[in-house]
């Protein structure tokens, strides 16, 4: 049995194929535009904007006498004016590494703009099982001594059907251990970690970090989608510009004025 930490890796943004954007801007007219975007993630939501209304450059189209130059004060505007779809266009891909299937199973309850990719415990042996101990009762000695003891407990037996079912003998089919695997992981404990692949495009996460970092969500999901905002807040500061943060019940909440854009 380990002690874990819910961990965060944000391993895949969508990013801007350079050449085919040029063609594109020198077949509407303006070779020259450009964006103070930081990130391709904000100049791409700002491109798909812009072509909404050819609002590049004051007079591409006669009816836009002024724009908003900067990649801040538009996207801003698209915000307030909850012109969300553009912010379905870029997608972000997250590794949610020694998180639970309390956690996994509330994730999976966003349905809408997400892709998921489970560690499969039918194929995936538990010979290790990874504990998060959650914030509630950690500083209950008596308490963290049950919970410990039961993963202790359990993680034995665990290791104790596979050695009744033969899993590890050489002539062993994968089908079969696959069975048996999935039998075992019936009396797994539901807090044990594991790992979840969820890829989301910036609409539904602005939505999901406001759900699930609010103080009346579960711990561990306020956790997880505390650390995503940081990191969003911090490497997309424009697509978040609008998101502030305090403290609520020891752990992070995120929220806007713009709620579900
Ligand atoms: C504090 C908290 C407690 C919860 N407790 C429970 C619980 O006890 N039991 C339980 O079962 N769930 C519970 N949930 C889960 C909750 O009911 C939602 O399923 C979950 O938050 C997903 O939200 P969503 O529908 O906004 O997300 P998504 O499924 O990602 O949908 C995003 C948005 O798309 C729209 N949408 C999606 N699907 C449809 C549709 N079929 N028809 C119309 N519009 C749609 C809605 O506007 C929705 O908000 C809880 C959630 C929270 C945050």
């Amino acid at each position: 049995m380990r002690i874990v930490e819910p961990k965060v890796f944000l391993v895949g943004e969508t990013r801007i194929m350079k050449s085919e954007l040029n063609a594109y801007l020198r077949h509407i007219g303006v070779p020259k535009w450009k964006s103070d975007a930081t990130t391709d993630a904000e100049k791409l939501t700002e491109v798909y904007g812009r072509l909404c209304y050819r609002s590049f450059v004051p007079g591409l189209n006669p009816n836009v006498k002024k724009i908003r130059e900067r990649n801040k004060d538009y996207l801003e505007n698209v915000i307030e004016v909850k012109h969300g779809s553009v912010l379905e266009h870029i997608t972000l891909n997250f590794i949610f590494a020694d998180v639970s299937r309390v956690f996994t199973h509330e994730l999976v309850r966003h349905r809408v703009g997400v892709a998921i990719s489970q560690e499969s415990l039918r194929f995936v042996r538990l010979t290790d099982l990874g504990f998060w101990p959650p914030l509630a009762v950690r500083e209950n000695e008596k308490v963290m001594e049950v919970m410990s003891n039961t993963f202790k407990i359990l993680e034995k037996l665990q290791k104790d059907l596979a050695e009744e079912l033969g899993l590890d003998e050489e002539d062993k089919k994968f089908a079969e251990k696959k069975k048996l695997t999935s039998a075992m992981r019936r009396i797994a404990p539901l807090g044990s970690a594991t790992a979840i692949g969820w890829s989301t495009n910036i609409r539904n996460l602005r939505h999901v970090i406001e759900m699930r970092t609010d103080p009346a969500a579960e711990e561990e999901i306020r956790l997880v989608f505390g650390k995503v905002a940081e990191i969003v807040k911090e490497r997309y500061p424009n697509l978040f510009a609008d998101y502030e943060v305090e403290i609520a019940d020891g752990l992070p909440w995120w929220h806007t004025k713009n709620k579900k854009v």
